[in-house]
């Protein structure tokens, strides 16, 4: 079931306040995990388990579009996924 962009954002919002403390070894170790499903088509599904951690590695300093090509495709594609991840960016840049 897919959830209204609104309801998406609402719960990654959320989700981005408990996993606000990643630190840079996860991060790297969630990067190499995701980055091998690259073979795999990136739904809104499949990339809302992820979003988080997407925005984690760019405001870390991570080139998201040459480590998760398949990732900065879908947002490339999917003008609902990129507000999404831009808002959430946003929001995570204030709080630094
Ligand atoms: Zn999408």
């Amino acid at each position: 079931m897919l959830l209204l962009p609104v309801e998406r954002k609402r719960a990654g919002l959320e989700r981005m306040g408990k996993s606000s403390e990643i630190d840079s070894k996860r991060l790297n170790e969630w990067l190499q995990a995701t980055a091998t499903t690259e073979d795999q088509e990136v739904d809104c599904d499949a990339l809302s388990d992820v979003i988080e951690g997407v925005v984690e590695a760019a405001l870390s300093g991570a080139d998201v579009r040459s480590l998760l090509p398949h990732i900065a495709v879908h947002l490339d594609h999917c003008p609902d996924c990129r507000d999404w991840y831009e808002t959430l960016l946003a929001l995570a840049e204030e709080e630094q």
